[in-house]
């Protein structure tokens, strides 16, 4: 007798067919695939090459919504069917017996499918003709997250067939489970990319010492540099200015003790040298131990809006035709010089000048002449006064000298050299001018309403007494 002639033992069955699942097993988890749909598709093709099966189809379900979700039908199935529309969801309620997995939570076979089966709802118009059908549920921590179907075997489905698909898909869907973390990963790790690669802010990564890790492209060309390569391995204070290294140190600081700081305005150095002001964004970068492990940098450029604050700034303080202080700034510098003058047993005196028959000059030539005088005026004022003296716009053609640990005789020094040097200047157009000045010292215990109104007095006897000089109302 022929070897091949043996009769097969039922334990030689059993062990081929172990084999073979073993071999299909290890063959499906070593197969390449980039989706996780590919890799169904191929579990599927080995599954209806296992059991002998013709067609066959993987249904993801979910217990949360009763909801079977169509992962892949076989080619053949898809070939032969002849239903329009394809539905790819459906609900446990409306399937017939290949729901019956999941509502029996086992595996159902039926191998004589044509003959009568309560089970049965009926197959639409066009679907593919079943004689024989194995339907089994895939079950992960006790969840049926799957159904796996196989129709059509040329013999009865059996135990056998059972057991095989039953290993056979919890190790699929164990694989699809870490194919799924892996694509949904690489899917996360894009959309971050995009972000970083999109955002207009500079985004660095510095390590705990201060090591800078990682730049985008968009913080090189914020700096200056010409690549990544050269901001990188330095430390992040390098890029900032020497004054603002203290309040980086803090800030970091009180982040690592879990303190949120929010925002924070540095001022930066470009490779040039230049300057630029940033607003600072930061987070401490922790490990799963909650150990930090570098430092997230966000970094907006602000220069822009910084110029407009100054301009803003100044265009609450000063005037708009001679750059001077306003009377609300001058308002804000004399009440901190009384406090000061008060505290230090200092002298504070002040000297108001008023231009002597401007009104003239303006009907004369015109008010753009007139403006010109005043900033003419504005000049000589500030190149007579001290360092320490402050300048101010009262008025229409008045103006203020705020005049810091100076005595009233040296207050009528200084007016007298002003009132010289204007009566000295030949103004464009206008020619000769002069002013007349008032001058006050801070008496004790006086407001600042006080001098400024003695200053007016003394101002006025001035005019009074013909113009062009120096009055002090003592
Ligand atoms: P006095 O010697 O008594 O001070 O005579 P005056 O003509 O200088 O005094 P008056 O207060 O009568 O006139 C001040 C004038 O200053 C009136 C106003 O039209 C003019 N003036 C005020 N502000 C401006 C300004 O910003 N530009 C110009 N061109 N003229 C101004
Ligand atoms: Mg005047
Ligand atoms: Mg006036």
């Amino acid at each position: 007798m022929k070897a091949e002639e043996t009769p097969r033992r039922p334990c030689d069955q059993a062990s081929r067919n172990n084999e073979a699942r073993l071999r299909r097993l290890v063959d499906i988890l070593q197969h390449p695939s980039d989706t996780i749909q590919e890799f169904l598709d191929y579990a599927l093709k080995q599954a209806i090459e296992l059991t002998d099966s013709r067609i066959g189809y993987i249904y993801h379900y979910s217990e949360a919504t009763s909801e079977f979700v169509l992962n892949t039908w076989s080619e053949e199935v898809m070939a032969a069917c002849q239903i329009e529309k394809q539905e790819t969801i459906y609900q446990l309620d409306k399937t017939g017996i290949w729901g019956e997995a999941v509502r029996q939570r086992r595996p159902i076979v039926i191998n004589d499918f044509q003959k009568e089966n309560s089970l049965k709802k009926g197959c639409p118009n066009g679907h593919v003709a079943m004689t024989k059908f194995l339907t089994i549920p895939v079950v992960k921590d006790k969840q049926i997250v799957g159904v796996v179907g196989l129709a059509n075997k040329a013999t009865d489905y059996d135990e056998t067939d059972i057991l095989n698909i039953t290993l056979l898909m919890e190790a699929v869907w164990t694989v699809t489970e870490s194919k799924k973390v892996a694509e949904a990963l690489r899917s996360s790790e894009e959309k971050l990319k995009a972000i970083i690669e999109t955002s207009p802010d500079g985004i660095a990564i510095s390590t705990m010492d201060g090591m800078v890790e990682f730049v985008t492209a968009q913080t090189v060309a914020m700096w200056g540099y010409d690549s990544q390569d050269e901001m990188i391995g330095r430390n992040i204070l390098e890029f900032v200015h020497q004054s603002y290294h203290e309040k980086a140190i803090y800030f970091i600081t009180e982040m690592i003790n879990g303190h949120l700081t929010g925002a924070a305005e540095y001022l930066m150095v470009r490779k040039d040298g230049s300057l630029f002001y940033c607003e600072t964004n930061a987070n401490i970068l922790r490990d799963k131990n909650k150990n930090a492990i570098g430092v997230l940098h966000i970094e907006r450029d602000i220069t822009e809006r910084k110029k407009l604050e100054e301009e803003l700034k100044d265009l609450v303080i000063k005037d708009q035709l001679t750059g001077l202080y306003n009377r609300r700034k001058i308002d804000e510098v004399l009440k901190n010089q009384k406090t000061e003058t008060d505290r230090t047993d200092q002298s504070l005196a002040i000297i108001m000048a008023d231009i002597d028959l401007f009104k003239r000059v303006n009907d004369q030539y015109g008010h753009l002449v007139g403006d010109r005088v005043l900033t003419e005026v504005t000049e000589i004022l500030a190149k007579g006064i001290r360092k320490s003296d402050v300048l101010g716009r009262w008025g229409g053609e008045e103006f203020i000298i705020i005049c810091t640990d100076t005595d009233l005789a040296g207050a009528m020094v200084l007016a007298e050299k002003l009132r010289k040097m204007i009566e000295s200047h030949v103004f464009y157009l206008a020619g000769k001018k002069t002013c007349s000045f008032g001058v006050s010292q801070l008496r004790k215990d006086e407001s600042i309403d006080a001098l400024l109104s003695r200053s007016d007095q003394a101002l006025y006897r001035a005019k009074d007494q013909g113009r062009n000089r120096v009055a002090a109302e003592i």
